[in-house]
């Protein structure tokens, strides 16, 4: 076991649920269905590579149809940021429901040359005022973290079978139909 705590508290700046666009895997997105009732159009959009800079043009969730591309995130608005965030109260109104990369916000993953675990630092990039005042545990971080890559290969399966079966025509949103299928087939 590697480093068993990172330093850190959350200000709640909001930063992150304001300017960040949140991506959640199919799994996310079924948890949030279950916890709200709301069905998956409601919170969910799908952004093309101008809204998401950041994504590689070879990233495996991309959904491509012709010369197209898109990536499913929670729907946000530019000055009140992501559907679920409640800004009056600075609170996320699905917390315990919310995507996995949510709950990993700041922290990176560190590991040793060999891939061992050896522990989580706040990551640079992201915007953080990563504030130095707290404890996290890194042991949780950890699981969710092993969860999400579970998640995510599941995720890119998915996007594999949408990309050879879309068409001329075919809809991002049909994706969301295809996930659903995929978990009522077990
Ligand atoms: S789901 Fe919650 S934690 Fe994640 S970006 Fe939205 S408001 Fe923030
Ligand atoms: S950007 Fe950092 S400090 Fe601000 S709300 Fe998100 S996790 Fe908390």
């Amino acid at each position: 076991m590697g480093r068993r705590t990172v330093r850190f508290r959350c200000h709640h700046c909001l930063h992150c649920c304001t300017d960040v666009v949140a991506l959640p895997t199919p799994i996310d997105v079924i948890r949030l269905v279950e916890a709200t009732g709301r069905p998956p159009h409601e919170f969910v959009e799908f952004l093309g590579p101008d809204d998401l800079s950041d994504v590689d043009a070879d990233d495996p969730t991309w959904l491509r149809i012709g010369d197209r591309r898109y990536i499913m995130a929670l729907r946000r608005d530019a000055k009140k940021g992501c559907v679920f965030l409640d800004r009056k109260r600075a609170k996320c109104t699905v917390y315990d429901a919310r995507p996995i990369l949510c709950r990993l916000f700041p922290f990176k993953l560190q590991e040793t040359r060999d891939g061992a675990f050896r522990g989580f630092a706040l990551h640079q990039d992201v915007g953080c005022p990563r504030h130095q005042d707290g404890v996290v545990a890194t042991e949780p971080l950890y699981a969710l973290y092993r969860e999400d890559c579970r998640h995510q290969d599941d995720y890119e399966s998915l996007v594999r079978v949408f990309n050879r079966r879309a068409r001329a025509g075919t809809r991002p949103e049909e994706f969301l139909t295809l996930f659903y299928e995929e978990v009522r087939s077990g």
